[in-house]
């Protein structure tokens, strides 16, 4: 069995619930590799071997050591045996994207790929960290730092969601980059490149944890139409 933990939903964060909900420490006994954001969207998370970064909204990357820093959303899990070798001429983030999607026949899993190698050009943005009261995921969007590098090797790893689950999490790929001198980090949005090489896995199973005891979360009301207007606003 190949488990996918997903702490928080998107339909949470868009609704503006961005307070932490899950400390770092129990985080990372779900897994020792993913993503996610620090309480009140603070940043972009990398989890890699167990070791996490944070790139904040000033660009800097800082290593992440406390054990109790809260998260309002994060996906996680412990690389397994079921790995494939993945090798791809990356072009471009939407070539890539075509080509893992197809290729491994991704439409109704959920899926991990991790590739490192040698980039033009990657373009990431990192969420500035907001403060109660909270606005709207899609608020947030519209007032993101954008950080551009040349030439820089690295990593870009993520989770490709089926479409059908796209108010929980992010559907289609979500990934987060980070360089190999960890200098520079965040939620890619574009990248040229060549050559990547790296593992892909396929999950059978998806462990969806909630923030039961946030009380903003319990009593937040969802309006369906909206919130897929607005998911295709802030990550579309
Ligand atoms: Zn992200």
């Amino acid at each position: 069995m190949t488990t996918l933990y997903e702490h928080g939903t998107l339909a949470a964060l868009m609704a503006g619930n961005l307070a932490g909900t899950l400390s770092l420490k129990e985080l990372l006994t779900h897994g020792s590799t993913g993503l996610g954001t620090f309480d009140g969207v603070d940043g972009e998370v990398v989890i890699l071997d167990g070791e996490v970064y944070q790139a904040d909204a000033t660009g800097r990357v800082n290593h992440v050591t406390d054990p109790n820093v809260m998260l309002p959303f994060a996906s996680v899990h412990f690389p397994g045996n079921d790995q494939q070798a993945v090798t791809v001429t990356a072009t471009s983030k939407a070539a890539l994207q075509t080509a893992l999607t197809t290729k491994y026949q991704l439409a109704n899993v959920f899926a991990y790929v991790r590739v490192s190698g040698e980039f033009d050009h990657v373009k990431v943005r990192i969420a500035p960290k907001q403060t109660q009261p909270y606005p709207s995921l899609l608020e947030v969007a519209k007032h993101q730092p954008v950080f551009e590098q040349t030439h820089v090797s690295g990593t870009l790893l993520g989770y490709y969601a089926p479409d059908i689950f796209g108010t929980v999490t992010a559907a289609g790929w979500h990934l987060h980059f980070i360089s190999d001198d960890r200098q520079f980090a965040g939620h890619v949005l574009e990248f040229t490149g060549g050559e990547l090489t790296g593992e892909l896995e396929i999950f059978d199973s998806l462990e969806q944890h909630l923030p039961i005891h946030d009380q903003a979360f319990r009593q937040g009301k969802v309006d369906l139409d909206s919130l897929k207007a607005g998911i295709y606003a802030a990550e579309g």
